[in-house]
């Protein structure tokens, strides 16, 4: 499998910065908030987009979810594998997404928080790819991808492979 760099590890950090800076317009100092980190994908965008909120009270939590299908086209059937453990009513949650495809995964995780009573959920998304089965998108994304291409890295992967990686490369 050959890969080639898309953004480099220098890049990719300098973008995660501003789009802090863009998240933090629209958190409120006082304010409890919590992260969710939407696994596997997104756990290096998650660490590296937390550490840069260091000024506020964040708490981190986890979801895991399944979207059925392979490579090149998803089913839209989603199922949760781990659940939030925090307590999200009457509080912000940022909800941190790897990558929107089809937008399926989007949509089940706006469907989740829709009757969880938050105060406000955003949706922040480390790629987005330009063919949706489905018209949701992220409040934040760090990178658009004009074109339909298999993206590894930076948490990333093709069959478990590459997560690792410091920058996003595509697949060949
Ligand atoms: P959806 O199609 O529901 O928007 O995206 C579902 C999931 O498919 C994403 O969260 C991501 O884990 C995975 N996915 C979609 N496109 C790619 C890609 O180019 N590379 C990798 N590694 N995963 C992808």
């Amino acid at each position: 499998m050959e890969l080639q760099e898309i953004y480099g590890k220098e890049t990719v950090r300098a973008r995660i910065k501003e789009l802090a800076d863009e998240i933090k317009k629209w958190l409120p100092k006082n304010e409890t908030l919590v992260c969710l980190c939407v696994l596997r994908g997104a756990i290096m965008f998650f660490v590296d987009l937390v550490r840069e909120l260091e000024e506020y009270d964040v708490r981190l939590d986890f979801v895991s979810l399944v979207s059925y299908g392979d490579a090149t086209s998803s089913s839209g059937k989603v199922t949760l594998l781990q659940d939030i453990r925090e307590n999200v009513e009457g509080k912000r949650v940022l909800i941190v997404e790897d990558i929107v495809d089809s937008g399926y995964t989007l949509q089940y995780l706006k469907r989740f928080f829709s009757d969880k009573n938050v105060k406000e959920f955003k949706i922040a998304c480390l790629l987005d790819k330009p063919c949706r089965q489905v018209d949701v998108n992220a409040d934040y994304t760090a990178f658009k991808l004009d074109s339909d291409r298999y993206v590894v890295g930076y948490g990333l992967d093709a069959a478990q492979k590459y997560r690792n990686l410091n920058g996003i490369y595509e697949v060949k």
